[in-house]
């Protein structure tokens, strides 16, 4: 007969591994919590597809996103946390502990829990501009907008990320061309005139990017006229996408408040709808989206968190699953 799979007990549960699950999990693993992190697969989040991280602070020669994730990781394992390399599939979180579904890896059952599932860009899903992500390919111009010195690059959206994103890279590229797929901007009044007013901005309106042209790098845009059908080619060193980003909390829709873009709701700094549930990262910050923003939430989550169990010891638990011994295990 199969094995049953494995239930691990917890004080605290992470679920995510970016800046702010890990951050949060250095945080309550000195504590002493002894935290489980499930770290998702693949784990990292957003910057394990970043390559040169220039703005976090105290890597003044910059850092490989992945090598940066990594530092993280060691250091929150230095202090007892534990890694469960699975994604969470199911959550229920009107019991106590709360009940968090690994797969094949079992079930993890935890007194709190933070989350900070992150948010992912959303792309084109053109199999050449997938190919040149990192070489030219962006989704965020404050992370990769000083490779483009005296460069002429692209915003695909018409929204105000576009426009911010395309004022931003003004300070670096020659000229930028702003491609939206229809004929009218979505942004903001204030946002579409400080564009328009900006000599180096540029606009092409009713159309879409069908092909990134390039072998190593980006070198050109085929675009596709959406109402005449006609091809065109526009030269770019750079293409930064700015149509949005999707919050990663589908397995909580219906146990937690989310706002209508499915972010996670908070009130009281990172505490969700649920007693016991903290928000950590761009799952619920939609507006900042920095790593270091992300590690400075995921700390705020940790010290609410650690507040909360401080103020609901172990006993308070009814599951008769013996707590588990932290382990070392990375
Ligand atoms: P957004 O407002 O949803 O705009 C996304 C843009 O991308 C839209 O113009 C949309 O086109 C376009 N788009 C979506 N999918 C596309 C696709 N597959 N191909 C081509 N174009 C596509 O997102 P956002 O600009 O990231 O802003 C998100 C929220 O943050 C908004 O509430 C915004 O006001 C706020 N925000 C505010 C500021 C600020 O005030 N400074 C800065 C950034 C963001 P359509 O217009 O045709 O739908």
């Amino acid at each position: 007969m199969a094995e049953a799979p494995p239930v691990r007990r917890t004080r605290l549960a992470i679920v995510g591994s970016g800046p702010a699950g890990l951050t949060a999990a250095i945080y309550a693993s000195r504590a002493s919590l002894h935290p489980i992190v499930i770290a998702g697969v693949p784990s990292g989040g957003q910057l394990m597809l970043t390559t040169d991280v220039e703005n976090y602070p105290g890597f003044p020669d910059g850092i490989q996103g992945p090598e940066l994730i990594e530092k993280f990781r060691a250091q929150a394992a230095r202090f007892g946390t534990e890694f469960v390399e699975a994604n969470v599939t199911a959550v229920d979180l009107t019991r106590h502990p709360f009940v968090l579904e690994v797969g094949l890896m079992g079930r993890v059952e935890a007194d709190a829990v933070i989350i900070a599932t992150g948010a992912n860009a959303r792309w084109l899903d053109l199999p050449s501009e997938q190919r040149l992500r990192g070489h030219g390919v962006s989704a965020c111009a404050t992370c990769d907008g000083f490779f483009f010195k005296g460069k002429t690059v692209a915003v695909i959206g018409g929204g105000d990320s576009a426009m911010e994103e395309a004022l931003f890279l003004t300070t670096f590229a020659t000229h930028v061309l702003v491609i939206h797929r229809r004929g009218e901007l979505r942004a903001s009044k204030i946002m579409i005139d400080r564009a328009r007013a900006n000599p180096k901005i540029s606009f092409v309106y009713d159309s879409e990017v069908v092909e990134v042209l390039g072998t190593e790098t980006v070198e050109a845009l085929r675009l596709r006229h959406r109402k005449t059908g006609a091809l065109s080619k526009v030269p770019a060193e750079g293409l930064f996408l700015a149509i949005g980003h999707d919050p990663a909390t589908a397995v909580f829709r219906g146990q937690l408040d989310l706002d209508p873009k499915g972010y996670l709701k908070t009130t009281e700094g990172t505490r969700t709808s649920v007693p016991g549930v903290f928000a950590g990262g761009d799952a619920y910050d939609h507006r900042y989206r920095q790593a270091v923003t992300a590690a400075g939430l995921g700390c705020m989550a940790a010290l609410d968190a650690e507040r909360y169990l401080a103020e609901h010891p172990a006993g308070h638990a009814r599951s008769a699953v013996p707590a588990m011994a932290p382990s070392e295990t990375v």
